[in-house]
């Protein structure tokens, strides 16, 4: 374990927490120190969730362990399947306990409940949080449908006609990016496809609904770093395949709607289930997105979605792709590889800073820490991928799946690029008289301070148009500027027009070039953007 500033995950036991908290009926008894009741508010400030997470803390102290810690947890679950009256109880050792070694399974078990008991060993000190909450929704399927197994052998029993396909919906969770906004726009995708949803999980799932996880013909895993062991597990026991690519994007839902009709045994909808993404790409004035230059860092779902996103569908050139999903490298890294780079596989966050001041983009798309690295080094971000901070939690519907996913993604990610646009003009022009202090609001102008106002534009205007106006000092002599240039110059709003000459000129003059073209125009304004 490494002492850190600041980490990508929690702890395993922080994962089982978001299993817990994510489900209902179900209370969780975490043998832990006194000091690991902390957790509880990554949901209720980070989250901002009304209610503590349903988990009962051992909370022994130091005095403790000299004694007999192993009856404090005891006691602990019995006082918790009293009080909470739960339908199943989850117990596990968080990293401390771990070395006292108590076994909490064998703990709750020997105490007889009459309601069942799941038992997680979390590997505190090897493995992280997205793997602990996987492997805790792993267990939790396994004890809770393994009763209603297919015997080995046993074949699927074939849909009846006219019986639409069924589906369960794995892997959102409590603290995972946008899950819930997520969960509403495929459920929403998938009923629009014809099918129906057995089971959502373990968001909203009680352990009840657990058991009937196996009445589905087909799992769709909307969050692999989760859902992808138990859905694994599901394939194995229940014979039921699974869907292999997320919807995030509009690439990737068009591929998802094409996999789940195959698994449904349904044709492909012929009406436009679109989004505006695509559109909205070739609209915008392409300087600010052609060929920018974005370093992507996030858990693997989310890195490799931005990854296509980026590449595929906003034209950007993607110049770093990392993540800290060590159990998904594999698929990080062949992404990577087929866009010409080497995956940065890293929970360190003072190596993804390293790799950013290197790279120097334009745009980086990552984490709470991301947004961090990027306020330190003066790069436009976006948050794509948990750990977020609770900013990222919005009150707004704000899903990053399907396709109206695929919209709020553009939006997300072109704003801060737009942003880091209107910080560049206020720099270039901040000499100008409508930016010094002097200057009167121009929104509570009155009508002698806007005649003023107007008189002076119109004076700027029309000086600007005079080629004696035309100052810079690189212009004088050779320099000039051939039809065309001057037609597009024209087209700058009148108040950044003079500007954009003098720099223009500037640039000309060092470049060595004499006449200027629509090129040299455009090619200053990237050299000043940079
Ligand atoms: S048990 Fe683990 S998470 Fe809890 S305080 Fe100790 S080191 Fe931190």
């Amino acid at each position: 374990m490494q002492l850190t500033l600041w980490t990508y995950e929690g702890p395993p036991h922080v994962g089982a927490m978001r299993i817990a908290n994510s489900m209902r009926d179900l209370h969780f008894v975490l043998h832990a120190p006194q000091g690991d009741t902390y957790a509880d508010l990554l949901f209720t400030m980070i989250e901002r969730n009304e209610k503590r997470p349903p988990v009962t803390y051992t909370t022994f102290q130091a005095r403790d362990l000299g004694s007999d810690t192993a009856s404090i947890f005891k006691s602990s679950c019995q006082e918790a399947y009293e009080r909470f009256k739960p339908s199943a109880l989850l117990v596990a050792a968080s990293c401390t306990a771990e070395l006292i070694q108590d076994d909490p399974m064998g703990l709750a078990k020997a105490l007889d409940l009459e309601i069942p008991v799941v038992g997680v060993e979390l590997l505190a000190y090897q493995r992280k949080e997205n793997w602990g909450a996987s492997e805790t929704f792993y267990q939790l399927i396994r004890t809770l449908a393994s009763p209603f197994r297919p015997a080995p052998g046993e074949k699927r029993p074939e849909r009846q006609p006219g019986t639409r396909a069924r589906c369960n919906v794995l892997g959102p969770t409590s603290l995972g990016f946008r899950n819930r906004d997520d969960v509403t726009e495929v459920v929403k995708l998938l009923e629009r496809l014809g099918v129906e949803i057995n089971l959502i999980a373990p968001l909203g799932a009680s352990p009840e609904d657990l058991t009937h996880i196996g009445e589905a013909d087909f799992n769709v895993v909307l969050y692999p770093e989760i859902a992808a062991t138990a859905a694994r597990w599901l394939e194995r026991n229940f014979h039921q395949p699974m869907t292999k690519t997320v919807p995030i994007g509009v690439g990737a839902t068009r591929d998802f709607i094409k996999e789940v009709c195959e698994l449904a045994g349904i044709d492909a909808p012929s009406d436009e289930l679109d989004s505006r993404l695509p559109w909205y790409s070739r609209s915008i004035d392409s300087t600010y997105l052609t060929g920018k230059r974005v370093f992507i860092f996030a858990d693997a779902t989310h890195a490799l979605a931005a990854a296509r996103i980026a590449h595929e569908e906003m034209g950007f050139e993607v110049v770093g792709l990392g993540t800290y999903s060590r159990e998904q490298a594999r698929e990080v890294r062949e992404a990577a590889e087929a866009l010409g780079l080497e995956a940065l596989i890293t929970d360190d966050y003072l190596e993804v800073e390293a790799a950013v001041a290197e790279l120097q983009p334009e745009l980086l798309l990552g984490t709470q820490m991301e947004r961090h690295i990027a306020k330190r080094q003066g790069v436009p971000c976006a948050v794509i991928s948990s750990p977020v901070h609770v900013q990222d939690f919005p009150a707004r519907y704000s899903p990053q799946a399907g396709f109206e996913g695929a919209n709020v993604i553009f939006d997300t990610w072109v704003h801060p690029l737009m942003m880091g646009l209107e910080e560049h003009l206020l720099r270039m022009f901040q000499e100008d008289f409508e930016f010094t202090d002097g200057a009167a609001p121009s929104h509570l102008a009155s009508e002698h301070g806007r005649a003023v106002a107007s008189a002076k534009r119109e004076e700027t205007q029309s000086e600007e148009t005079q080629p004696k106006e035309a100052p810079s000092e690189p212009s004088e002599g050779a320099l000039s500027w051939d039809k065309e240039a001057e037609r597009e110059l024209g087209r700058i709003p009148f108040f950044v027009r003079g500007k954009a000459r003098r720099n223009t000129e500037r640039f000309a003059a060092d470049q060595g070039v004499n006449l200027i073209t629509v090129e040299t125009l455009y090619d200053a304004k990237a050299h000043f953007s940079r």
